[in-house]
């Protein structure tokens, strides 16, 4: 016998309370696929629902509680207040990763016209956050992923005003600084580089089962990239210039010692709002 409820018209109240899902997520799924905003949720809580965005809802749900991100579904997440696309070839942005844009931020607050390098752009978030608060900056983003590039070009396009005076983000296909013009030299270098050993339990946990691995892991001990990254900073930075790097919750020392070893000075980490210190960097004496 058919119920009741089943042929009563489907609502969105009655389809979050159904949801096997966190309240936050059941809600960011609904609203992406009616197009609402968060607050239509409340306010239009009992309009009945055509199937067919019932049949996407439910279709987005199932696939969320076999475990794929939330920001894969609904193919974007928020970074330092821009709304980024996200797909699965990119790192979804996280919100420590903000750290890293505003400590870049701070080093370039009295510079003009700052040249900038984001190694391993992924989504774009951090290149585009920056250019995005400092319009004259001249930044260049880089990315071994064709996959990723496209993903960052489109960012880069929507979320930065097309007549900012420090340009276009400039993004290149390169492992590294392989590809970059030898004769640039920058103000600042950021980077949030594959940072997890190839062991790590958390590599086959929630999220990071469906993130580009190459995005996640060196496939070695998490400090390869790191070391790539800070071997070929001084030769590409200009007098004074920093580098700062993201990394995992157990590596603040060993990048320090990496920084010092490479000439760094003023070497030190920074915590995120965990606590964690999860980026370190340093200054080229010059
Ligand atoms: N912070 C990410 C995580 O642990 C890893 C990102 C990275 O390797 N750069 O989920």
């Amino acid at each position: 016998m058919t119920s009741a409820t089943s042929t009563a018209p489907t609502t969105p109240a009655a389809l979050l309370r159904a949801s096997p899902l966190p309240p936050p997520e059941a809600r960011i799924l609904l609203t992406h696929v009616l197009g609402w905003r968060p607050t239509q949720l409340i306010t239009r809580s009992d309009e009945p629902l055509g199937a067919e965005l019932v049949e996407r809802y439910r279709a987005l749900e199932a696939r969320r509680a076999a475990g794929e991100p939330v920001a894969q579904l609904v193919g974007a997440r928020e970074f330092f207040g821009l709304d980024f696309e996200v797909t699965p070839h990119v790192l979804i942005p996280r919100p420590e990763t903000e750290l890293l844009v505003e400590t870049a931020l701070a080093a370039l607050e009295n510079l003009s016209r700052p040249r900038v390098l984001d190694l391993g752009t992924g989504t774009g978030a951090i290149a585009v956050a920056i250019a995005s608060m400092r319009p004259d900056a001249q930044v260049w983003a880089l990315d071994h992923s064709a996959e990723a590039l496209a993903v960052a070009t489109r960012n880069a396009a929507r979320l930065l005003d097309a007549k900012r005076p420090g340009g276009a983000v400039a993004l290149t296909q390169s492992d590294w600084y392989d590809s970059l013009d030898a004769a640039l030299r920058f103000d600042v270098i950021v980077s949030n580089p594959p940072y997890i050993a190839s062991g790590d339990p958390h590599l086959a946990q929630g999220d990071l089962r469906f993130e580009p691995r190459g995005a996640l892991t060196d496939e070695a001990d998490g400090l390869s990239a790191i070391r790539a990254i800070i071997a070929g900073a001084p030769t590409r930075l200009a007098a004074g210039g920093v580098l700062w790097i993201e990394h995992g919750y157990d590596q603040a020392e060993a990048v320090r010692k990496l920084l010092t070893a490479r000439g760094f000075t003023q070497v030190r980490s920074e915590r995120d709002l965990a606590g964690i210190e999860r980026i370190s960097g340093g200054r080229l004496a010059g």
